[in-house]
């Protein structure tokens, strides 16, 4: 039995030479590609429909992972990863403005659309945008 698992080890580091194997990106598209399918056994009339969306998911994960254009994958796992993250930044934006509603004010600057972050409560003040130095004048 040991000798089996060898083989079927060495085998599999055989074929997945030279492939481009598993990453974040890859990762995501198969746990989406799962969560999308159990969804889909919900009997809910509309859910009945991600089982396409879920296994082309799936199917694309595997299509990466024994992909032998290296290159091609990394500029997909980087353009996922700014994504990500512009959209992680964005929700972090969001927390922060909505824990601080009771002390401090958010503008946009009409020039250069810099967002501006003011104490609250100030009265009437002017705000200088510290990017190009575009001047406002906001009650807080
Ligand atoms: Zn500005």
């Amino acid at each position: 039995m040991r000798g089996f698992f060898y083989r079927l080890g060495n085998t599999i580091q055989h074929f997945m030479r030279g492939r481009y194997g598993i990453d974040e990106f890859g990762s995501f598209l198969l746990f989406s590609g799962m969560f999308l399918s159990l969804l889909s056994l919900i009997k809910v009339k509309i859910f009945v429909w991600l089982w396409i969306p879920s296994f082309a998911l799936i199917i694309w994960s595997y299509v990466r992972c024994f992909s032998k254009k290296i290159d091609k994958r990394r500029r997909e796992l980087v353009r996922y990863q700014k994504i990500k993250n512009r959209i992680r930044d964005k929700f972090a934006y969001w927390r922060r403005r909505f824990r601080e509603r009771k002390t401090h004010k958010y503008y946009r600057c009409r020039l250069c659309k810099t967002v501006l972050r003011v104490p609250k409560g100030k009265g009437k003040i002017e705000i200088t945008c510290p990017k190009c130095k575009g001047r406002i004048t906001k009650k807080t």
